[in-house]
């Protein structure tokens, strides 16, 4: 069994940390601070295995450098980015095997926040990076409305309880602007109360799953008639399609 653990980074990162039960290598998701990872494999006497990235932000990538100088592993990473380190550069439908976790994860090509970010996705588990957080989703940096819709179109077709490890504690934002954009929404009503509880408490909100996100995260519900009314409104116009709605909902956000 896959455990995977939050190393904080640091405002509001997360590394995840992927052990196979009881052994002695781990592998690490995005990174961007090399401190925090070289403290928990000296504390818990983990080796470093490999490493994975999901796209070339800084804040994901500022790590690599000094975990191969700590130790040479594997490093992957997307094909269209430049990544620090990388000797496995990935494309959507290419496999990446992890020996020391026996672990294999298939790769998904997800546009939108940069060019060439990458989803990472096996044993129930997605590593999505910036692409899809929970109750929100990643910045269009580098892409078009478009793109991050049918980026996240792909990624809610993964099964329903696939567990999601996003790369930011955003949720707490994220659900209090939900609530805006879908106030009529019992589901997110729930979610966004038990969310407060655990920040209140320091907890950690990740993963969530693909059906809590497909139920409450409004940048995958363009079809809910009370998103398309109250993004409609802010628009300040009618919105034709459920892209014209996602990017609306977007700008919306990024307004503030
Ligand atoms: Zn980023
Ligand atoms: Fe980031």
């Amino acid at each position: 069994m896959i455990t995977v653990k939050p190393v904080p980074a640091f405002n509001d990162n997360y590394i995840w940390l992927l052990q196979r039960e009881g052994a002695p290598d781990c592998v690490v998701v995005d990174p961007g601070d090399p401190v925090p990872v070289l403290n928990v494999l000296a504390e818990q006497d983990l080796a470093l295995a490999g490493i994975l990235i999901t796209h070339h932000h800084p804040d994901h990538t500022g790590g690599v450098g000094e975990l191969l100088e700590h130790r040479q592993v594997p490093v992957y990473g997307p094909a269209g980015e430049t990544i620090p380190g990388r000797t496995q550069a990935l494309r959507e439908g290419d496999t990446v095997y992890l020996d020391a976790l026996d672990l294999e994860l298939g790769v998904l090509e997800v546009p939108g926040h940069t060019a060439g970010h990458i989803a990472y996705y096996g044993q129930g588990m997605l590593f999505c990076g910036d692409t899809l957080f929970a109750g929100g989703c990643g910045r269009l940096f580098e892409g078009t409305p478009e793109q991050m819709y049918q980026s996240l179109e792909k990624l809610t077709g993964l099964p329903p309880d696939t567990r999601i490890y996003c790369a930011h504690e955003y949720t707490l934002a994220n659900l209090r602007f939900a609530i805006r954009v879908n106030p009529g929404n019992t589901a997110l009503q729930e979610r966004l109360q038990q969310v407060e509880a655990l920040r209140a408490a320091d907890r950690c909100t990740l993963p969530s799953t693909i059906d809590e996100e497909c139920r409450t995260n409004p940048f995958l519900r363009s079809g809910d008639p009370d998103v398309k009314q109250h993004a409609e409104n802010w628009a300040g116009k009618r919105l034709t399609d459920p892209v014209q709605v996602f990017a609306a909902v977007r700008a919306w956000k990024d307004a503030g």
